[in-house]
């Protein structure tokens, strides 16, 4: 079976870069029945910290990406890790190097001088263990030193190192703690990782964890390396250009939705496809679909995308997210006298919002209780002409059953009968009924808020 995983270092909040990494592991994984794994890259003491962690996990279980197991730390590993390093000593893959800084820094000058390359080559690779010294001393791996070694890249196609490249890196420090590099490779191992989606800024490395792979005798995974996402200008991404972190997005009022639909269409394409279910996105996504060049952010297409979602939501599922959006940013909880209303209402609210801030400004003819104050772009709706022509219409209206068609009916009889067009009607009843310029349709509000209340704010604003 697939299992991929995610492996943020807990350094900062959860970046695009990071939470869109963490979308394709979980959709491939997802989408073929596999296990989606979690670990925390925490052996950087100085920097990691227990608030990036819980950053991360929020973030994650924001965008809906639910890992498999516990979320595995790999500080916590450094045994097994260190048991590797100590493995390769014993099978001859790798040695002792006692060399001291200073004697490496010598041995770099040199080479310089001479125009050779500064690749450290330890006198230690062959040294006879009788020879070894009672001192300090690092484990380094044996690296291949002819031929060349290939990453069989998913996306970049085949990436070719030569192995004069290589060094023969230090697996574990002379303090006995081992390093990034072994740590990722074991883990990698040891979890049953069988496909590594990341960042291209890891190719590099991937060739390095493959020498350990290698020298274990362990399969190699499979690797995919993404390329990064930049600005719109095609510069690299800035904090201007949506740089932040996924909780930003959250708190602008993104629904996770369309975050997920957005992030995946980041770099990876199905078709013509751009507005996709979850369902969808799993059953459709594939490594090949994983373009080369860098995706651009873009906010427009977010907007777009998360605007569809906003309106295919279920209206009730849609209630609860908004609550949660409230609730993370601080504002005051939707009063429970409300709710239902909203509930009902959802049907026209979610129609063209895109985020949840647009949704809420159309909940404002829901939200606002009598006497409707308008703000300034409505007042501007109510000037002397039109309170009377609402005072003339509001007869029409508590005449009419009150459903969709003989409202409609009634408004456009009315306009016709004074020589207006109905859209002459329709800003001064905006007015009235929502106190707003940007509300849904007069007649949903009208059925929305019922006969009652309609006609008593349609009569305040009248006269
Ligand atoms: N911890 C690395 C990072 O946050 C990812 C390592 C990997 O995916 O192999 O960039």
């Amino acid at each position: 079976t697939v299992v991929t995983r995610f492996a943020p270092s807990p350094t900062g909040f959860l970046h695009i870069g990071g939470a869109r990494t963490a979308l394709f592991n979980w959709l491939y994984a997802r989408g073929r029945g596999g296990k989606f794994l979690l670990r925390i890259e925490d052996t950087d003491r100085a920097r990691s910290t227990p608030e990036a962690t819980q950053a991360i996990l929020d973030g994650l279980e924001w965008l809906g990406l639910d890992h498999d197991g516990e979320a595995v730390s790999q500080a916590a590993g450094a045994d097994r890790h260190a048991e590797v390093a100590r493995e390769l000593l014993d099978k001859g893959e790798a040695f002792k190097c006692f060399s001291t800084q200073e004697e490496i820094e010598a041995f770099r000058e040199a080479a310089r001088a001479e125009g050779r390359s500064t690749l450290f080559r330890s006198p230690w690779r062959d040294a006879d263990p009788s020879t070894h010294p009672d001192a300090p001393y690092v484990i380094r791996i044996k690296a291949p030193r002819d031929g060349s070694t290939v990453i069989r890249d998913e996306v970049q196609g085949d990436v070719t190192i030569r192995n004069d490249q290589l060094d023969d890196m230090v697996l574990l420090r002379s303090d006995g703690t081992p390093v990034y590099m072994l740590a990722v490779a074991v883990d990698d191992h040891d979890m049953g990782v069988t496909h590594v989606i990341r960042g291209d800024d890891h190719l590099n490395n991937a060739a390095r964890q493959m020498m350990i792979y290698q020298a274990m005798g362990w399969p190699l995974p499979v690797y995919a390396h993404i390329p990064l996402i930049h600005g719109p200008d095609g510069k690299k991404l800035s904090k201007r250009h949506g740089a932040l972190g996924v909780e930003e997005y959250q708190r602008m009022g993104y629904p996770a939705a369309g975050m997920r639909n957005y992030l995946a269409r980041l770099g990876w394409s199905h078709g013509d496809d751009e507005f996709f279910t979850d369902a969808q996105a799993q059953d459709w996504f594939d490594l090949n679909g994983i373009g080369k060049s860098p995706a651009r952010f873009d906010f427009k297409k977010l907007d777009n995308l998360s605007g569809q979602h906003i309106a295919a939501s279920d209206d009730a599922a849609l209630l609860h997210e908004l609550q949660a959006y409230l609730a993370v940013t601080g504002e005051p909880p939707l009063p429970d006298a409300k709710t239902a209303l909203l509930a009902a209402g959802m049907y026209c609210l979610k129609e063209r919002a895109k985020t949840f801030p647009e949704l809420l400004e159309k909940a404002e003819f829901i939200l606002a209780d009598r006497p409707i104050e308008p703000d300034e772009k409505a007042a501007k709706n109510l000037d002397d002409v039109s309170r009377g022509i609402l005072a003339q219409l509001t007869p029409h209206l508590q005449n009419a059953t009150w459903t969709r068609e003989e409202l409609e009916a009634a408004a456009m009889q009315f306009a016709e009968s004074i020589d207006t067009k109905f859209g002459k009607l329709a800003g001064p009843m905006r007015a009235a009924l929502a106190g707003r310029a940007a509300t849904p349709s007069v007649f949903d509000m009208m059925l929305v808020l019922g006969r009652e209340e309609s006609l008593a704010r349609l009569g305040d604003a009248a006269c």
